[in-house]
């Protein structure tokens, strides 16, 4: 075993953590309104969302695809059969006055996910309770900056939105385990088309709960939750801030009470929001409106054929075959169009490592420049394949190559047809490549003094000036080749 981050000296860290996440679908979980974000409050509703009388709910068969996938992309089980249920309680942004989710019979169980930590030797696997599908309730704005004046508003835009909520065994044990979890969720969602998980907008929401034991205790202690923690900073902070208050609590021989807890950020504290005893009865039943969702086995099959290779196992392939380092890997790995991508050029090229090189080298830094994704680009994988290939073919230098790398990518286009235009030919003319070497070599007799006194460092210097000479367009390999035998080095 690895030895795991430790953050307390006397007391061992529990953590499970419950994350509400957004599907990617058009319409809602029971109705056909659209699901979109930033529309004016209460545009984006339907009768059934608004729980008018005589409506009655139809589940969108996308949400089960989706659900299934997030399932089968964290090893969970998906059920034969799970039941729709009503979870009643009282709210303005809840119009029906119960919100239709999965209780006793969740859509899938018992699946794993693998963190990997800098330090840890080996990666942790944190396994999975749950998955149910749920719809989202609406918002309540009290903020008057937003309401407009003194009042609170409701904006139902957002009720009947799908979700699955993903429940964690309390297998974590730090704050750090905690967001590399989160990230790792957030990936495959993100890697299987499940969700955009993003947090700004909602989309990937977290309740994290945290209880301390002694070192070596088997028991676990009693637990409090942090509700709504937006972003993996607030996650990691709010723990920390929760650690601090249990342990302070248990050390002056107290004890933890069971609680929802609020963490204000300003402050870097925690404080209790409810108690639970005071544990809200949510009288559970099954919808009388909805049918059991049955699930056969040969539609997951169907799920599991189209689902994408999963981005550990794509990191692993392209070690294993590519002979990529795993930081390299995983910088490849970003993002499934990415991933893609790599692939790609890399069989069009024959070439994968120079590809790998290429792209971590100059596209990588070309897209973070301009805060954009692979795939808003116009640069397609066979043409950083052929520009590759021309400059190995002495066709044109790296040098002269590298900036055409950001002209496909704005623009596409023939790489070969680029270097012709714009006259990138590399310089192999030898007569041309002799007197420009003269040249460096007239000009420098300190650096060809020091070369033929053992020195090669110089010799990479006359390589820069001649290179200078024929504005970066001669070819290297003929330049070291002409300047050695002048020199005899
Ligand atoms: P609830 O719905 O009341 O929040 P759950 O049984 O769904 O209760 O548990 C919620 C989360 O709490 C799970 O992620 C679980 O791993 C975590 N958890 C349960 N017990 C503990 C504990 N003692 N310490 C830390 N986390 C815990
Ligand atoms: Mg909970």
């Amino acid at each position: 075993m690895s030895a795991r981050l430790q953050p307390h000296p006397n007391y061992e860290v529990v953590i499970g953590l419950e994350v509400h996440v957004h599907l990617r679908t058009d319409s809602k979980l029971f109705s056909p309104a659209p699901v979109r974000y930033g529309d004016l409050p209460n545009h984006d509703t339907h009768p059934i969302d608004l729980g008018l009388p005589g409506v009655l709910p139809v589940l969108n068969r996308r949400v089960v695809e989706l659900g299934v996938r997030a399932a089968l992309a964290t090893h969970c089980n998906v059920q034969p059969c799970s039941i729709f249920a009503r979870k009643n309680y009282f709210y303005p942004d809840l119009p029906k006055g119960y919100q239709i989710s999965q209780y006793e019979d969740p859509l899938a169980t018992g699946g794993w996910l693998e963190i990997d930590l800098s330090g840890y030797d080996a990666p942790v696997r944190v396994g999975l309770t749950r998955i149910h599908i749920e719809e989202d309730a609406g918002k309540s704005i009290h903020d008057a900056a937003i309401a407009g004046d003194a009042g609170s508003h409701v904006d139902l835009n957002r009720a009947g939105v799908p979700l699955l909520e993903i429940v964690s065994e309390p297998d974590l044990r730090s704050p750090e385990e905690a967001a590399a979890y989160l990230r790792k969720l957030r990936e495959l969602l993100r890697w299987a088309d499940v969700s955009d998980a993003d947090m700004e907008k909602g989309q990937f929401r977290c309740d994290a709960n945290l209880s301390l034991r002694p070192h070596g205790d088997a028991e676990l202690g009693t637990r409090t939750e942090l509700k709504n923690l937006n972003s993996f900073r607030f996650v990691e902070d709010a723990l920390y801030a929760e650690i601090a208050r249990q342990a302070a609590l248990l050390d002056g021989g107290g004890r933890v009470v069971q609680a929802t807890m609020h963490y204000e950020p300003a402050r870097r504290t925690t404080r209790v929001m409810r108690l639970k005893e005071n544990a809200d009865d949510y009288r559970y039943f099954p919808d009388p409106d909805l049918l059991p969702l049955r699930i056969a086995e040969a539609d997951i099959d169907a799920v599991r054929r189209v689902m994408p290779e999963l981005p550990d196992d794509r990191r692993a392939r392209f070690e294993r075959d590519d002979a990529l380092s795993e930081y390299d890997a995983r910088l490849l790995t970003e993002s499934r169009a990415l991933a893609d991508f790599y692939e790609a050029a890399a069989k069009a090229s024959g070439a994968p490592k120079l590809v790998a090189n290429w792209m971590l080298r100059d596209v990588l830094a070309q897209l973070r420049e301009r805060d954009c994704e692979i795939g808003a680009t116009q640069l397609a994988p066979d043409a950083l394949a052929k520009l590759i290939a021309l400059v190995e073919a002495g066709r044109v230098t790296a040098a002269s190559a590298r900036p055409l790398v950001a002209v496909l990518i704005e623009s596409g286009g023939d790489p070969e047809t680029l270097v012709r235009e714009r006259g990138l030919e590399a310089v192999s003319d030898t007569g041309a490549l002799e007197s420009a070497a003269a040249a460096a070599i007239a000009a420098h007799p300190d650096v060809v003094a020091q070369i033929r006194g053992g020195d090669a460092k110089g010799l990479n210097f006359l390589m820069g000036q001649v290179m200078k000479r024929t504005q970066g367009k001669a070819n290297p390999k003929a330049v070291r080749e002409i300047l050695a035998s002048k020199l005899g080095a």
